[in-house]
């Protein structure tokens, strides 16, 4: 049962289950959780938890995130700010300002119907546009570390709004501060991204060029082309979070020194990998999936399986508790140490976070 337990500018509830918090839909229930739709909203939010002695968190659209069943014994706050402004700084160059709890993929179309280039290779992810600089998301080439200019960010230590520049965010390949050192200080309220105006420049990502050169535009790469062509991609190989419960990508893919390459390569010569600085590689977790016998997979046992098209995203076909996902994972993991030797790390955050 769900109570409302205060009602001021916004309602805190208590007592709801965070399975439909997350796009695996598992998970324990909440104390309390407040949808936050305003930045006096958040101010006012915050002042209870703090006033309630109360652990908090914010969240976007749960497509990152896979709750404990023993759920959250605090407060969450979903970000629901909205706001979409666009400050033409000239005729090619735009500041673009969106609220957090924007959907991330209206925000690219709406950029690309102006367009606007940038983040045209980043539509179709799910989430909200202010967990965007949390992973610094990335796809098809492009990054959002590269297009955003600054960000809001509610300051915990000062109970005031302020901004974060980009070279004070420690961007790097799906990480950031506010993974880090920022979490539970900065809550982030509204991005700012710098894009422009005219077509993106090639080279593009190999199978968005596999792509055109399947399916020409019959006409000039517009961000429009890249867009569809990206979303047409996303579609073949990904599920719909809204019809099938995933979190995208469970592990990242592993990198590995050189030694443990070469042993690979000795055993498997057509080991698909791609060759990092110190001559290591990164090893496409798919394939070590694949290989361990984890191929379009549906475990009876726990409830969960694996994407036919794409191994690496786990879905929750009948699984009752994150248990029961857990389990799952640990088969995987265990099957690709054994016959690799390689120690697969999950991706989608697990939360409450061990203390
Ligand atoms: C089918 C599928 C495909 C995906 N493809 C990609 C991909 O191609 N590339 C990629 O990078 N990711 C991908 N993802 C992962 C996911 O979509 C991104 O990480 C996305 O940015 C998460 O957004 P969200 O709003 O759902 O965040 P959530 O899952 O709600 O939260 C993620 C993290 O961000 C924090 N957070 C959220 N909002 C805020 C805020 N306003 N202030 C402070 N902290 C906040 C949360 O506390 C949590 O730590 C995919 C996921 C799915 C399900």
């Amino acid at each position: 049962m769900t109570y409302v337990v205060y009602t001021g500018v916004m309602n805190i509830i208590e007592n709801t289950s965070l399975g439909e918090y997350s796009t695996m839909r598992l998970g324990g229930a909440a104390r309390y959780l407040v949808e936050i739709h305003t930045r006096q909203e958040l101010k006012e939010a915050y002042a209870w938890a703090t006033e309630n002695q109360l652990p908090f968190i914010m969240i976007g659209g749960g497509s990152n995130i896979i709750w404990q069943d023993s759920g959250f014994e605090g407060l969450v706050m979903v970000n629901r700010i909205h706001g979409y402004e666009d400050y033409v700084e000239s005729p090619e160059s735009h500041f673009v300002t969106v609220g957090a709890g924007e959907i991330w993929d209206t925000v690219v179309a709406r950029s690309v119907a102006t367009g606007l280039t940038g983040i045209e290779a980043l539509s179709l992810i799910p989430g909200t546009a202010g967990a965007t600089p949390v992973q610094n998301v990335g796809a098809y080439g492009q990054e959002i570390a590269q297009t955003i200019s600054s960000i809001e960010v509610f300051d915990t230590q000062t109970g005031q709004l302020t901004n974060v520049p980009t070279e004070a965010c420690g961007f790097g390949y799906r990480s950031s501060k506010f993974q880090t050192e920022y979490r539970g200080r900065f809550y982030i309220t509204a991005i700012t991204l710098h894009l422009t105006v005219g077509n993106p420049y090639p080279p593009f990502y190999k199978t968005v060029e596999q792509y055109l050169a399947e399916n020409p535009p019959g006409g000039p790469v517009t961000p429009r082309v890249i867009r569809d062509a990206v979303i047409a991609i996303r579609q073949s190989k990904l599920p719909d979070p809204a019809e099938v419960a995933n979190t995208g990508s469970f592990f990242a893919n592993p990198i590995i020194n050189a030694d443990t390459l070469a042993e690979l390569r000795m055993k498997y010569p057509d080991a698909p990998h791609w060759l990092v600085d110190n001559g290591g590689a990164k090893i496409p977790a798919a394939w070590l999936i694949e290989q361990a016998g984890f191929k379009d997979y549906h475990d009876e046992e726990t409830g969960m399986g694996t994407w036919p098209a794409q191994p690496l995203v786990l879905i929750n076909e009948h699984a009752k508790s994150t248990k029961d996902l857990l389990a799952f994972k640990a088969k995987i993991v265990a099957a690709v140490e054994a016959k690799f030797g390689i120690t697969l790390v999950q991706e989608p955050e697990l939360l409450p976070k061990a203390q």
